[in-house]
């Protein structure tokens, strides 16, 4: 089968071969049936070229719930199970995810590839905190099981790996219990950067979810914004909405997110919660994926599509080292969603993004001036002590990825051992140096 993938942003439609396993066999026969090159593809979330390729194997047929333990909330499912799919078995049930990004559109593996983080990280960690095992599918097409305990390298190497250790076929998922769909969330309004950062410190320990908008377009006054602070209700109310996207952007000939819309529409924003403090009680669904309510949302950026720059730093001397960013970047492009949060310091793979600090991800849409203002800013914060994500990464060079992962050369080396003849690839990795 050929099909036409893209990334998000800059990446032109190329035409790649896709092979759509069914089950575990099948996987195998694909991995080995001798095409050379290939990556894995979950649902396209991720925003650069990471799951990109000539060759494609996509795991969304792999959809399949296998077991679960209603006692410890202990989930079996196949690589290409969204978080949407576990949320509507798993939430009547009383159990949610323990940790999700902010779409519920990405499969479990793809999930498991990024070690993507949520708005708790600085409670529990990463989505890796939460895998107890993983079924793999290495190059050489040999399912090898993989935990804290068996195969511990190979667990951890493909936790941040990006598709580049094998396949994940299946996986064992711990899940949290809830008592209700709904969280009772407070937001505060901030009115500098120093005093966004400051709050989201103080604040982070009484509530398990913390996360801000920050306004960028506001001059001095730059980093204000509102923060988002939640824990799960428990009125026993377990209904998941599954809501369709309410609106679908159509294909647009030009930009519409221009800095003249911006400004107006970030002051409203900000300006929308005249009280310093308020408390609400609000659906997961709006909650934790905002953006899922408008389909194909990205359009809105034209052709040329968007860029997000995703960087973490740590503590000190954060707050300098986002304002050279910001003002490097914003010289470039208008930042259209600049949302911060906080990390904290738990166990990661060689390729781990998280590290103790803030994580900063902004939206721009994409030009040749804001590719290099981002890779100047990448050494910007790699100056900083910090890195870039690699998730929403389309433009660093391998240097860059080389001065920012400290353990870049040990996934290097275990790499070789589990694919020697470097048949995982992506445009990613083959840009990084990876592979
Ligand atoms: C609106 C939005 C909000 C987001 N918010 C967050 C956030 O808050 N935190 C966060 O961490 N991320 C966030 N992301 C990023 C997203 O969660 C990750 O990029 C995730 O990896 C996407 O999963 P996917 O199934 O779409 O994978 P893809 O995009 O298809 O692939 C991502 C990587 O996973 C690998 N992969 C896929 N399937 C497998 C498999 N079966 N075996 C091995 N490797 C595989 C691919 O090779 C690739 O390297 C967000 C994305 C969007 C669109």
């Amino acid at each position: 089968m050929r099909q036409f993938l893209s990334g998000w942003g800059r990446y032109p439609e190329i035409e790649a071969s896709v092979d759509m396993p069914r089950d575990l066999q099948s996987l195998r026969a694909a991995i080995l049936d001798g095409r050379g090159a290939m990556i894995a593809r979950g649902a396209g979330r991720s925003y650069g070229d990471a799951a990109v390729a000539d060759h494609v194997i996509s795991c969304l047929p792999l959809r399949h719930l296998l077991a679960f333990d209603a006692a410890s909330g202990m989930l079996h499912a196949q690589g290409g199970v969204t978080l949407d799919d576990v949320i509507g078995f798993a939430l009547p049930r009383g159990w949610f995810l323990p940790v999700t990004p902010g779409t519920r559109f990405p499969t479990l593996a793809g999930c498991i590839a990024a070690d993507v983080h949520g708005k708790n990280h600085h409670g529990v960690g990463s989505l890796s905190a939460f895998v107890e095992r993983l079924e793999i599918v290495l190059a050489d097409g040999t399912l090898v099981p993989c935990s804290r305990t068996e195969h511990p390298e190979l667990f951890w190497a493909t936790h941040g790996g990006m598709g580049l250790t094998g396949v994940i076929y299946s996986l064992h998922l711990r899940l949290q219990p809830v008592r209700s769909a709904f969280l009772q969330s407070v937001r505060l309004r901030t009115d500098s950067l120093h005093e966004t950062c400051k709050l989201l410190c103080a604040t982070q320990h009484r509530y398990p979810y913390s996360v801000a908008w920050i306004d960028t377009l506001c001059g001095r006054r730059r980093g204000r914004g509102h923060i988002m602070l939640g824990t799960h209700a428990t009125d026993g109310r377990l209904t998941p909405l599954h809501r369709a996207p309410r609106w679908t952007v159509p294909r647009l000939p030009t930009n519409l997110v221009r800095r003249s819309g911006l400004r107006p529409f970030n002051t409203l924003t900000y300006r929308g919660q005249w009280r310093r403090r308020v408390a609400t009680t609000v659906h997961y669904e709006p909650y934790f994926y905002p953006l899922d309510a408008a389909a194909c949302w990205n359009r809105l950026y034209g052709p040329r599509g968007f860029l997000q720059f995703q960087f973490a730093v740590p503590f000190a001397g954060a707050e300098a080292a986002m304002e050279m960013v910001l003002e490097r970047t914003d010289r470039a492009a208008p930042c259209a969603l600049a949302v911060l949060k906080t990390f904290g310091d738990h166990p990661t793979g060689p390729l781990g993004f998280p590290l103790p600090g803030f994580t900063l991800a902004l939206d721009f849409p994409r030009t040749g001036a804001i590719e290099t203002a981002v890779r100047a800013a990448t050494d910007d914060v790699i100056a900083a002590g910090g890195r870039v994500y690699l998730a929403k990464d389309s433009v660093i060079t391998p240097e860059q990825l080389d001065a920012m992962y400290p353990r870049v050369d040990e996934f290097r080396q275990l790499r070789r051992q589990f694919d020697p003849q470097g048949r995982f690839r992506s445009l990613q990795s083959d840009r990084l140096g990876l592979s």
